[in-house]
């Protein structure tokens, strides 16, 4: 390897120290920012300067000094100017601005060259006052040129080496007085001015790189400040900037795209089971599988919890949303990895509303999304539902029964109709399972299946147990024969310790023995705080009342919860015994059912049976309790004890059927 010379080096490190900052492309983009407007300057200021003299010399110096190159001189300069006006500095990165730099800096340097020859032969002609223009025209020429050339530091030492040597040599060998010490003076000038360039060119570097960091570290909190920290998608915040910027750009080309929210099925079993730290690895996995398919036609992001965001920008025909659906359900199918090597599977339901057809706002997109989200949880579970006209339909009238909710006499509008469970060896009732009633004076006879979800989801559904038991405990006082009595508790009674504390002390208060009591809970209690609903459950067997899993057989995993609670009855769906007699599957289920309850010592309900063929086939199941309408409807409590008799006097065989009840109940 070659070592070069000390003087080589220090001439090789002058001219990199002189050269544009090659090191620092956002350095030299500045510069040239600052050079666009200051190099038009200095072009005008030359062409200015140097007409002026020429006019000056116009009758005593030859066209070819006064005309001709001061014209040639105007059309460089204006070339020169439009170029820099045309310029796009925002399209130019670091290397296009070093190589414009340099170009620039030959160029001044041959400016330099011409308008030194230039005014030197100007010069001789012309009397003293002339001369002494030239020489003033040099000097304030020069110095125009460095001030303007600050940021080029290069070109603007380059400049002045090339106008103040010749200049120099010159008025010293004219031997005048006068313009010796103006050319003292001139560099004395100059010479303050390059140090002052390049002092404030430090600066201006520093003060760049310094903009540049805080722009970094700006574009930086913009950015974390837009992700999600678990899972690096998008957050909510960028979800919505997105979407009112596909929204703003459809407004103009008349483009149609579907919003998407995905919410994670089984998530909360997850982090209830495994604790936050596992559910926090779980949406970390999800995030990156849904990342996965993100692509610019399809945006995806978090929007907390463990909820997902989507933007489908493509035609949202019903083939693309299902197809999604089914690729985002893909995904998440295979189980994920958790801390202490446990696998946990989820799923998701998606809502979706497409744009312009359901909603044209962000807010209204998202609102019906979230709608058909709900929609899907509650009745759909796993799927991918559709905002629908129908659907808005279903949420208005929520809506309305809501607000008819929220303003309701409850007290005075509900009441309780009673149906019977009987044995069938003895056709005798063995229970009376309490079903809420509601008169609404404005909506009229509302039934439970509708207005008992709407009260879940607005919160007034401990109110109304709380109203609906009181009433129960007062039929179980007044009943003219001690038969037990079911009393339906929602998910969110039986997960509110202070629901059920002021149950527990309504009874206590009513004087009602507790056995006398049946609470019928659903798997969604268990789903929700499995811990929870356990430890209320064995507070309600302390006192002595029972415990049937209502539902049974349509849940998910009803069975996985008989072993894990104290339960005394089951009560088997009646979604089992509609269409039984064509079923080839459902006698099997109802008898492996059975079967289990007898050898777990359960009792078991099987609700639902409606016609005679149904109920025969039942007995031949095995089945011991039956509810449903072929023994009776619900009741109202005044027709309990016209039932009772009814059933106490029966002539034997002769009362098997309800319709003979029946009569006898209207003649007795
Ligand atoms: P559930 O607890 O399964 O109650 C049984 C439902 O099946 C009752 O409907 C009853 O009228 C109906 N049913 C009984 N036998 C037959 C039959 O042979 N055929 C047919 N088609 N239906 C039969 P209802 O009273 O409309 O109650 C619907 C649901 O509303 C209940 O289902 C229960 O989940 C809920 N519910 C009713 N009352 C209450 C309550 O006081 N509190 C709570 N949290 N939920 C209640
Ligand atoms: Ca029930
Ligand atoms: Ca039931």
């Amino acid at each position: 390897m070659r070592i070069p010379d000390p003087g080589t080096a220090r001439l090789t490190a002058l001219i990199a120290w002189l050269a544009p900052p090659a090191d620092d492309p956002a350095l030299a983009q500045a510069q040239l920012g600052v050079l666009a407007w200051q190099i038009p300057l200095l072009f005008i200021i030359l062409n200015a300067t140097a007409l002026i003299l020429a006019a000056t010399h116009l009758r005593c110096a030859p066209p070819l000094l006064t005309i001709l190159m001061p014209a040639i001189f105007c059309l460089a300069c204006f070339m020169r100017l439009r170029y820099w006006r045309r310029l796009d500095l925002a399209a130019i990165d670091g290397p296009g601005a070093l190589a414009r730099m340099k170009t620039t800096t030959i160029s001044v340097a041959i400016l330099g060259i011409v308008f030194t020859a230039w005014s030197l032969a100007l010069y001789p002609y012309g009397d003293a006052y002339a001369r002494c223009h030239v020489a003033f025209y040099m000097a304030i020429t020069v110095i125009s040129c460095i001030l303007c050339l600050t940021h080029l530091r290069g070109a603007a030492l380059l400049l002045t080496a090339i106008v103040v040597l010749p200049y120099t040599i010159f008025f010293l060998s004219t031997g005048n007085l006068v313009l010796i010490a103006m050319d003292v003076n001139f560099v004395l000038v100059a010479a303050g001015l390059i140090l002052l360039m390049l002092r404030n060119n430090n600066d201006f570097a520093r003060r760049v790189g310094l903009q540049h960091e805080t722009q970094r570290l700006s574009d930086e909190n913009l950015r974390l400040a837009h992700l999600d920290g678990l899972t690096h998608l998008p957050n909510r915040r960028q979800f919505f900037a997105e979407l009112d910027h596909v929204i703003t750009s459809a407004t103009t080309t008349g483009a149609t795209f579907a919003v998407a929210i995905i919410d994670l099925d089984r998530f909360k079993s997850v982090n209830d089971t495994y604790g936050h730290a596992a559910g926090d690895r779980l949406l970390e996995q999800v995030g990156q599988r849904l990342a996965s398919i993100a692509s610019s036609a399809l945006f995806i992001a978090r929007l907390g919890g463990d909820e997902f965001g989507a933007i489908l920008k493509t035609e949202p025909d019903e083939a693309a949303i299902s197809a999604f659906g089914a690729r985002v359900s893909h995904l998440l199918e295979p189980a994920f990895t958790i801390p202490a090597g446990a696998l946990a599977s989820i799923g998701c339901s998606i809502g979706v509303a497409t744009y312009p057809h359901t909603a044209q706002t962000a807010a209204d997109l998202f609102e019906r999304a979230d709608y058909a989200l709900y929609d899907g949880k509650q009745h759909h579970k796993g799927q991918t539902i559709l905002f629908s006209q129908a659907l808005e339909t279903r949420i208005r009238q929520s809506c309305q029964i809501e607000q008819a909710l929220r303003h309701a006499d409850l007290e005075a509008e509900l009441w309780l109709a009673f149906q019977p469970i009987v044995e069938i060896e003895t056709g005798q009732t063995i229970a009376f399972e309490s079903l809420a009633r509601w008169n609404s004076p404005t909506l009229g006879s509302v039934p439970p299946g509708i207005f008992i979800p709407i009260a879940e989801h607005c919160q007034l559904i401990n109110h109304i147990t709380e109203i609906l038991f009181a009433k129960m405990l007062d039929a179980i006082a007044a009943c003219p024969a001690p038969v037990r009595f079911g009393f339906n508790l929602s998910p969110h009674d039986i997960c509110s310790r202070e629901t059920m504390a002021r149950l527990h002390a309504m009874i206590a208060q009513s004087g009602v023995p507790p056995w006398l009591i049946t609470f019928e809970i659903t798997e969604g209690a268990l789903l929700q705080d499995f811990d929870l609903a356990a430890e209320m459950i064995e507070a309600l067997h302390q006192i002595g009342a029972r415990i049937a899993l209502d539902d049974f057989g349509v849940g998910f995993s009803s069975l996985g919860y008989v072993h894990r609670l104290r339960l005394d009855k089951i009560k088997v769906d009646q979604s089992f015994v509609h269409g039984i007699e064509r079923s080839d599957t459902a006698p099997k289920i109802i008898r492996a059912i059975l079967d289990l309850c007898r050898h777990l010592e359960l009792d078991c309900v099987i609700e639902g049976a409606e016609t005679e063929s149904e109920l025969a086939l039942l007995r031949g199941l095995g089945a011991r309790f039956i509810q449903g309408f072929y023994y009776s409807r619900p009741m109202p409590f005044a027709a309990i004890a016209a039932f009772l008799a009814a059933e106490a006097t029966p002539p034997a065989s002769a009362l098997a059927t309800p319709r003979q009840r029946r009569q006898k109940m209207l003649t007795s």
